[in-house]
């Protein structure tokens, strides 16, 4: 069995209630660090753990909050970002759901050391449910001492709030959400500056994902040094991925960063292996917006080594060769699965979630959409594969927020490894329609892998 940091008590009943979680150890960590450590020192841990945000970018968090401007009599905020919209990624509503706790220790703490008075969680309007569950979370930490003022004596004082979006998959953007938390409309801010100097209400700001405050906890508990010991290389500690698509066992997993992606696949341990024996045909390991992976390339490197479920493996390559860690929404296609559907779902999805400030998002998702569409439905010419490359090429880079990027890549990637597929549907019209294939066109089959020995 792989260890566990965050979901370590996730099997024990009413561990979502004050009372059981204190009782199994929960605020230790942030009793420890009002006893014995100094905003700096639980800085100093962080950055140690090598501890990366779990939200997609996995930028180092340590260093992220030393970023954070300190001006003389201007507040700073801390702003949850649980707005998580991001096709395939469930991981944050786990957490939330059923651990609130773990996550408000990690807020506090989180907050003590960036000297933040006032918090939010920004969660996504569609997790209707999850606000009354943090709320109570709030009301009894609060009731017990660990929110409001000079908390357990050490003088300091946070409030934490909880405030609800209205479905917009862009203010997951770090700058779109902090428009909309000041309730203006969620468009993406032009950066710099960036939030550390000119967040929330222009004071300084940091913005972290639901996953990455929760494991502040572990990381105060263990030791920032202990805590990187697990994992390898860059990739230190656990991290949770949401597993969909064509698996046995789709669900919410805590693993380290050091086991193969065919193990995540075939254990029985996590996915549980492809239903009905069906052959793996590709992956998109780090949520919607992450290049899609053919079988062959996600299980092995050009090196020849197993690929592992790590930041550096999964990007090996660059981003339009390789893929990305992301958010950890990881989605299995098998045999049977059209990668052109596929990438139109995907197309469609980021064309209506595009905010519209920028021309190539604006535009280029609606064309791409388009194209995709006709050559789906069996109206496609060989020409439109070359544009839609044409397009995605002119969105990449030319935005001012990453949705651009987000949007492009899907597209860019299916065209490079799935090509044939594409031609296929453009030489097949009516036979695409039918929707009825496997592998069979391929002139050269994707290799099936073995499953792995567990
Ligand atoms: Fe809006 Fe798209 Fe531009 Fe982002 S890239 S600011 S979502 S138009």
């Amino acid at each position: 069995m792989g260890r566990k940091l965050l979901l370590d008590k996730a099997h024990i009943e009413g561990i979502r209630y004050y009372k059981t979680y204190r009782e199994n150890g929960g605020y230790a960590a942030a009793e420890k660090v009002f006893k014995t450590m100094k905003p700096d020192e639980v800085t100093e841990e962080v950055k140690k753990s090598g501890l990366r945000g779990r939200g997609g970018a996995g930028f180092p968090t340590g260093l992220k909050w030393s970023f954070l401007a300190k001006p003389e009599g201007v507040p700073r905020y801390l702003v949850c970002n649980a707005d998580e919209s991001e096709p395939g990624t469930f991981k944050d509503r786990y957490l939330m759901e059923f651990l609130p706790h773990l996550l408000i220790e990690g807020l506090l703490i989180s907050s003590y050391a960036l000297g933040a008075n006032t918090t939010y969680i920004y969660i996504r309007g569609e997790y209707a449910w999850i606000p009354d569950i943090l709320e109570e979370a709030i009301r009894d930490a609060k009731a017990a001492g660990w929110l409001g003022k000079n908390i357990q004596g050490s003088g300091f004082d946070l409030e934490i709030y909880v405030q609800r979006g209205a479905g917009a998959y862009i203010c997951g953007e770090e700058t779109a959400l902090l428009e909309s938390l000041e309730g203006k409309r969620g468009t993406p801010r032009i950066k710099p500056p960036f939030p550390a100097v000119k967040g929330l209400y222009q004071c300084p700001t940091v913005v972290n994902n639901v996953e990455t405050l929760a494991t502040v906890v572990p990381i105060i508990n263990i030791g920032g040094e202990e805590y990187a010991k697990y994992g390898t290389g860059k990739s230190t500690g656990t991290k949770l991925i949401s597993a969909c698509g064509n698996i046995n066992k789709p669900g919410v997993y805590e693993i380290e960063m050091n086991i193969s992606v065919e193990e995540f696949i075939y254990s029985e341990e996590y996915c549980g292996g492809i239903p009905n024996g069906k052959r793996l045909k590709a992956c998109i390991p780090g949520g919607s917006s992450v290049p899609i992976v053919p079988a062959n390339l996600l299980l092995t490197t050009a090196k020849g080594e197993k690929r592992m479920m790590t930041y550096e493996s999964l990007s090996d390559g660059g981003f339009q060769t390789g893929t990305m860690m992301g958010s950890g929404g990881f989605i299995v296609l098998d045999e049977d699965q059209c990668v052109v559907r596929h990438t139109l779902t995907l197309a469609r999805f980021y064309h209506h979630e595009s905010c519209g400030q920028c021309s190539p998002c604006r535009e280029g998702t609606g064309w791409m959409e388009k194209v995709l569409k006709n050559i789906e439905n069996g109206k496609g010419k060989m020409s439109d594969i070359d544009l839609l490359w044409d397009i995605q090429r002119r969105i990449e880079g030319n935005t001012i927020c990453p949705l651009g990027d987000a949007a492009a890549w899907p597209v860019a990637a299916a065209i490079r490894h799935f090509r044939d597929e594409f031609e296929w549907h453009v030489n097949n019209p009516s036979e695409a329609l039918t929707r009825n294939f496997g592998l069979a066109h391929y002139a050269d089959p994707l290799p099936v892998p073995a499953p792995a020995a567990v």
